[in-house]
């Protein structure tokens, strides 16, 4: 991978002069659109050393804290100012965060605030994601249905897991069988 070190990057988003940030840790250089819009440029494989909780990025972001940034149209198509031909969106899958990846060298490009969301990511947006697909679920029925939506929402595969899961403890026992799980509990 050839190493941009001496080279200023244009930054994709807004056009400024990104600047090179010397992270030791990692003995890399990183550029940020400092004066800017905070976006941040990583080559190849650089944002694999940052993406994780566990990996020390505080350099990195250290350098944006407590910047005001340009705002930017995060759905505008950037270049790769490497390459100099349009990068791809990826969702990362995480915290619905969506990068600008150069399909030719294999930068990556984020937008303010997108590294932390990237490293924030697990659990916590797990469930959201969840909560988020169970609503436009229960939306979409609703608009198809309208007011059978109830009738209908009834038999949904979340409602049949449950109600399943409900018929099970009552064909093993039901509250017969808890009743006697706990008499033998008490006698020990
Ligand atoms: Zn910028
Ligand atoms: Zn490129």
């Amino acid at each position: 991978m050839a190493d941009n070190q001496e080279l200023d990057l244009i930054c994709p988003a807004c056009g400024k002069t990104m600047k090179k940030v010397l992270i030791p840790n990692a003995g890399i250089n990183i550029d940020i659109c400092l004066d800017g819009c905070g976006g941040i440029f990583f080559d190849n494989r650089e944002l694999n050393k940052f993406d994780e909780p566990h990996e020390n990025a505080d350099e990195i972001l250290k350098m944006l804290e407590g910047r005001e940034f340009q705002k930017v149209d995060e759905s505008e198509v950037r270049k790769c100012p490497l390459c100099h031909i349009p990068m791809v969106k990826m969702g990362s899958g995480i915290g619905g965060v969506q990068i600008d990846v150069c399909n030719k060298c294999g930068a990556k490009f984020l937008d303010n605030g997108e590294l932390l969301k990237i490293r924030e990511g697990g659990e916590v947006d797990t469930a959201k994601t969840d909560a988020l697909v169970n609503s436009l679920y229960q939306e979409n029925l609703r608009s198809v249905l309208g007011e059978n939506a109830d009738k209908a929402r009834s038999s949904s595969p979340r409602r049949q897991f449950f109600e399943n899961l409900v018929n099970k403890f009552y064909d093993i026992g039901g509250d017969k069988g808890l009743a006697e799980g706990i008499n033998k509990i008490k006698k020990h």
